[in-house]
């Protein structure tokens, strides 16, 4: 068995601030953390090859400082690592990114077959939950998204049996291998990294690809390949504290309508 697991180094959006006047992420205000979800990922493919077998690769696209996640996952017990790293990716879009990152796979793919890709539901940062599916689409394969258990997976017979979120409930889905799985944080908890993971992280060296080294289309990639544009970004206003309005009860009913009507003009046109 051979899973592939998609990371995304990403600011911590807990901390990260936005700047005010280019209306940008200012990414240097905060540290760069693995997606959470992508951690999650990476420690369910951990769990599947320590029940069946073979081996974890995990690959993202990004800077050169990357680097850092892809050690972050092989102290979570990930075998490879592979960056894709190059100024032609910048700029890119869901759509140039899953590109990017589908011919990536397919390069890690000639040397042993992937059985099943994971990605996080989602990157904290752009949040659209749009790279994972755009990869199985790109390859023609499943996706299973939103998962947050593996019910039972069989390496022999090259199966697996999900249960994934829907709006309201779950539900329970089977998928042939290959396939690709967006995984919920739920999905599993995420365990300390045993002292020799971590001393073998702090040896590693990923393996860094550039447009040199897999097949791309250049005008897929970067700005260029990018049809998305971003309008405007910003952070929503802070909402106000509210008001503790004290009293009796009919005290308290009568102020509240006394402001829905009279200050915030509350059922001003129609009348109550
Ligand atoms: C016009 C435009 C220009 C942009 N320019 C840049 C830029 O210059 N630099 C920049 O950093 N971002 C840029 N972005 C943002 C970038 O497109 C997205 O961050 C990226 O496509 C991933 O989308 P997302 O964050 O919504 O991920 P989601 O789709 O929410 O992520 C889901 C999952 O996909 C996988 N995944 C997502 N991204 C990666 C990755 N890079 N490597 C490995 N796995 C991944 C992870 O498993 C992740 O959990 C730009 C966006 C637009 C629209």
């Amino acid at each position: 068995m051979h899973y592939v697991v998609c990371v995304k180094q990403v600011p911590d959006t807990s901390v990260v601030k936005l700047d005010p006047v280019t209306n940008t992420l200012d990414r240097s205000s905060a540290p760069s953390i693995i997606n959470p979800y992508d951690a999650h990922a990476v420690e369910e493919a951990v769990r599947l090859k320590k029940q069946s077998g073979g081996k974890v690769t995990v690959v993202s696209m990004g800077p050169p400082m990357a680097v850092s996640t892809i050690k972050k996952c092989i102290e979570l017990g990930a075998d490879e690592g592979v960056l894709i790293s190059d100024r032609a990716f910048a700029g890119s879009d869901t759509l140039a990114t899953s590109y990017a990152l589908t011919q990536a796979i397919k390069k890690i793919a000639e040397k042993e077959p992937v059985d099943i890709i994971f990605a996080g539901k989602q990157a904290i940062d752009g949040d659209t939950a749009q790279v994972g599916p755009g990869i199985a689409r790109r390859l023609g394969i499943p996706v299973l998204a939103q998962v947050n258990q593996v019910e039972h997976f069989s390496a022999e017979e090259k199966m697996i049996r999900v249960r994934r979120k829907i709006e309201d409930g779950h539900e329970v889905v089977e998928s042939k291998l290959p396939c690709l799985i967006t995984v919920e944080k739920e999905i599993n908890e995420l365990t300390y990294a045993p002292l020799p993971n971590m001393i073998k992280a702090a040896k590693y060296n990923p393996i860094v690809w550039t447009t040199n080294d897999i097949e791309v289309d250049r005008s897929q990639l970067g700005l260029k390949g990018s049809p998305t544009v971003v309008g405007k970004i910003f952070a929503p206003p802070k909402q106000s504290g509210g008001e503790k309005i004290q009293g009796t009860a009919d005290e308290v009913v009568n102020h509240v309508m006394d402001k829905l009507l009279n200050v915030h003009g509350l059922f001003a046109k129609g009348g109550v």
